[in-house]
């Protein structure tokens, strides 16, 4: 099984390490996976060789540089098939780009008595910018509710999208108990109700084929750093219309048309949305890393991932003591599991983890009302990558035997 994936951890020197004197087994990847040689070396090669500011010079290496800037753009809409280029802003990451819709077109849109539409089990960044938009705009944020296996409920998805909703905003993928989202259906209720829908990608894009034409996202965003790329780089995608009719976010350099004394035009998509200079190799380093995921197939890196958590779960499930969070069939999930250990604080497990050379993370996984929901404080999350093998898997469980033995 996934052990014929080993070929491609000699391309991550990050992993090739001990950590207390075992060696590394990385299994925190929700929270940022970790960079291949070939986007490593695309960043010092970018600094040796090409560094310039993009679209205002007319020299050699301000030419290269943007080359490779706007290259980057369009492998960022093959891989997540936009329908332009001019679709795909660059942003920070996945916050920056909720925070982008909401403070443009949220504000344009959202007016009092309107509802906002989310879910439960919303990472903090797909739930902060709609909870103060909707507190600004008096209107009312409402909840998706989830199933008793902890999967988003869309009978309730039915009731709670009306015809006063405006905003839909759902994430395609849990990042605490990795559940996938029936995306493509919630747009289908969102625009039935002439509601716009968000989907918020950054636990999806790294994992699954997506295809934000057939989801018929309006908005959908995603981070470069849990796909291997850069820190610090993240896109928004859009459709045209909207973007056009958006007013911008930033103001600055890179965005205008013509500056007047007392008022201003903005240049066209996507750059309207792109004040001031950007983060250039970021954007490289995310066309490296898309580079590097289409080498291998998307729906590869999904057979892999399947393939660990249909070993791993029913192992997890099966332990004394041990709370699988979401549903315990691994074909509901991607490859994050959320699971705490009886008596064990999460957070003394994930150190206790550490000793054995295993990272995971505990916490509330910036998921608090979901926490609240289930009755828990915190959790262990355990996420895997295409670079993990079954060895990191009976690590994770070798382990939790470990930290029982341990504590009681
Ligand atoms: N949405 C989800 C589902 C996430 O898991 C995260 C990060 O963990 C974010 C949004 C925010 O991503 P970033 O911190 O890269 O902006």
């Amino acid at each position: 099984m996934a052990e014929g994936f080993n070929q491609f951890r000699a391309d991550f020197p990050i992993l090739q390490q001990t950590v207390n004197g075992e060696p590394l087994t990385y299994l925190d990847n929700a929270a940022t996976a970790q960079k291949p040689n070939q986007v490593i070396s695309a960043l010092t090669d970018y600094y040796r060789s090409d560094n310039a500011n993009v679209h205002r010079g007319v020299h050699t290496l301000a030419e290269r540089a943007t080359l490779k800037y706007e290259a980057a753009r369009k492998k960022v809409q093959t891989f997540i098939n936009a329908d332009e280029s001019a679709e795909v802003i660059f942003t920070k990451g996945a916050t920056d780009g909720l925070n982008l819709v909401a403070s443009t077109y949220g504000e344009e849109n959202v007016h009092e008595g309107d509802e906002i539409v989310i879910s439960i089990t919303e990472h903090h960044s797909n739930l902060i910018p709609w909870q103060q938009l909707a507190l600004r705009k008096k209107a009312t944020l409402k909840y998706i509710g989830l199933t008793p296996n902890g999967e988003i409920d869309l009978d309730d998805a039915a009731r709670q999208i009306t015809d006063q909703t405006k905003i839909v905003a759902i994430t395609h993928a849990s990042n605490v108990m990795g559940t996938i989202t029936p995306l493509k259906k919630i747009g289908e209720l969102a625009h039935q109700h002439g509601a716009i829908l968000v989907g918020d990608g950054a636990q999806a894009v790294p994992h699954i084929k997506v295809d934000v034409q057939d989801l018929d996202a309006d908005f959908y965003v995603f981070s470069g750093h849990k796909m291997m790329a850069p820190t610090g780089i993240g896109v928004l995608y859009g459709k045209r219309q909207l973007l056009e009719e958006m007013p911008p976010y930033q103001y600055g350099g890179e965005m205008i048309d013509f500056v007047n004394l007392f008022d201003s035009t903005w240049t066209q998509l996507p750059w309207k949305f792109e004040a001031g200079t950007q983060n250039i190799a970021g954007a490289i380093g995310l066309g490296i890393a898309i580079d590097y995921l289409n080498t291998i197939g998307m729906a590869q890196v999904t057979v892999h991932e399947q393939q660990l958590v249909d070993y791993v779960l029913p192992k997890l499930v099966a332990i004394d003591g041990v709370t699988v969070f979401g549903p315990h069939d691994p074909s509901r999930h991607t490859g994050v599991i959320a699971f705490n250990i009886q008596g064990i604080h999460p957070h003394d497990v994930a150190t206790a983890f550490d000793m054995d050379g295993v990272a995971v993370r505990a916490g509330h996984h910036c998921a608090q009302p979901l926490m609240n929901t289930l009755g828990q404080v915190a959790m262990v999350r355990a996420s895997f990558y295409l670079y993990n093998t079954q060895t990191d898997a009976d690590k994770l469980l070798s382990a939790i035997k470990d930290t029982k033995e341990f504590f009681n």
